[in-house]
């Protein structure tokens, strides 16, 4: 048994019939492992999260693009956003139906406008000058924008994506105006769309925000869907037992907003909400390797492959992941001590865990960082002109899957005119 430190894959059964230690010689490190159980459990949840049956979820695959993962959500009966006309293609090509898939734009050029018609997915603007755009490029089109309300939540200033102090949304004062627009362009408004910030673990939050939109919504006569947006937290802190956020809980109370607001309303109009970090993040595990260990004035430094060209959060937002330890020849440690895991990055800000109470980890180890699923391979890089890792799925019946192979040199220098 190699496993030292891993009582949370363990319990999950995560690595399938393969272990971490295995499946780094096979593929190599560092390496982005995801669960397919884990996976689908997680759609489930959030396709029940409501009592109402005009209800979508709409994965948000800004968070994880994998084409193999987009077919198993597909597979799951969810529905897809996308952010840019390469998440449309993307989408398209896992078996989404134009109609399945909601454009979210923000800042884009005609050309993209013109891409998302030609697709024929649905589109949501989110500025009054950008519904002027699509109003001069698509007379008597159809289109959904996305509101502001005025306040937000968010686990970091970074990713609270609505409130007084962000580029999102269209705000309230503005509503007069883009009614204008839609009747000088003859657009047809089909839906608004909101999504408050990413992470919350309470849905005091969510609800309030939904009440407003509701509110919004009534100045609209013929909308075909309200879309909540996503947001949805998962604890990271698993290893120090931190609380899910309460589904049951959540769900009954937006059941109840929106069964009161259709009876009001009159039709029984689409619901969505466009989840991305929940549906992803706890199938992932990236796993890295430990080249060296040494003091430096005092701090104690695990180096390994786990750059934050692979893994940018903990960089980025001051994340948290939850680190396992595995050892191919399974020695216990023997003590624990205070150690800081960075990458191989040029940078001293390349810190994947700062000064964390672990057992003693050796060169040799293999890493493993935990819901690392969501906001991990879509936003590695190759800076350093390292290369981006491989993605390997376990499959239901336990299998590992290669979905996506290692970068090559050759990745790096495609796009040199040589
Ligand atoms: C990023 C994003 C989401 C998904 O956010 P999560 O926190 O991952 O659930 C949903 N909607 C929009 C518009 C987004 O930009």
């Amino acid at each position: 048994m190699n496993y030292i430190y891993s009582a949370v894959s363990s319990e999950k059964k995560f690595f399938g019939n393969s272990d971490p230690v295995q499946l780094s010689e096979k593929y190599g490190t560092p390496l982005y492992v995801y669960n397919e159980n884990i996976l689908r459990s997680r759609c489930r949840d959030l396709k029940g999260l409501i009592s109402y049956s005009n209800f979508t979820v709409n994965f948000s695959p800004k968070a994880n693009g994998n084409l193999e993962l987009l077919k198993i959500v597909r597979s799951e009966g969810l529905r897809v956003d996308a952010m840019s006309p390469g998440e449309i293609y993307v989408n398209k090509m896992a078996g989404f139906k134009p109609e399945e898939i909601l454009f979210i734009s923000n800042n884009v050029g005609e050309d993209e406008f013109r891409y998302a018609i030609n697709a024929g997915v649905k589109i949501s603007v989110d500025s009054v000058s950008q519904l002027e755009m699509y109003g001069k490029i698509n007379p008597g089109g159809k289109i959904a924008f996305r509101v502001n309300p005025g306040f937000g939540a968010g686990h970091h200033e970074k990713v609270t994506t609505a409130g007084q102090n962000t580029k999102f949304g269209i705000e309230m004062s503005s509503i007069p105006e883009v009614k204008r627009i839609l009747k000088e362009y003859n657009l047809k408004l089909i839906g608004i769309n909101q999504h408050i910030g990413s992470l919350f673990m309470e849905g005091g939050a969510y609800l309030q925000s939904t009440g407003n939109i509701l509110s919004i919504a009534k100045q609209f006569e013929d909308l075909e869907f309200i879309d909540l947006g996503g947001g949805f937290g998962i604890p990271y802190r698993k290893q120090a037992n931190q609380a899910r956020l309460d589904l049951k809980i959540l769900g009954n109370k937006l059941s109840e907003l929106i069964h009161t607001f259709v009876s009001e309303y009159g039709k029984t109009i689409e619901f969505k909400i466009e989840p991305g970090r929940y549906i992803v993040a706890e199938s992932g595990i990236l796993l890295g390797k430990v080249y060296a260990t040494k003091m430096n004035y005092d701090i104690k430094y695990i180096g390994t492959d786990l750059g934050f060209n692979v893994l940018v959060r903990p960089v980025m937002y001051d994340s948290h992941h939850d680190i396992e330890i595995y050892r191919k020849n399974g020695t216990p440690s023997i003590k624990e001590e205070s150690v800081r895991i960075v990458g191989n990055i040029c940078e001293t800000g390349d810190i994947i865990a700062k000064d964390r109470m672990l057992p003693e980890i050796f060169e040799e180890d293999i890493l493993g960082v935990l819901d690392s699923g969501a906001y991990g391979y879509s936003m590695s890089s190759n800076y350093n002109n390292r290369l981006r890792p491989a993605e390997v799925l376990i499959q239901a019946d336990g299998n590992p899957r290669l979905i996506r192979r290692r970068d090559t040199l050759d990745d790096i220098v495609r796009n040199f005119i040589i």
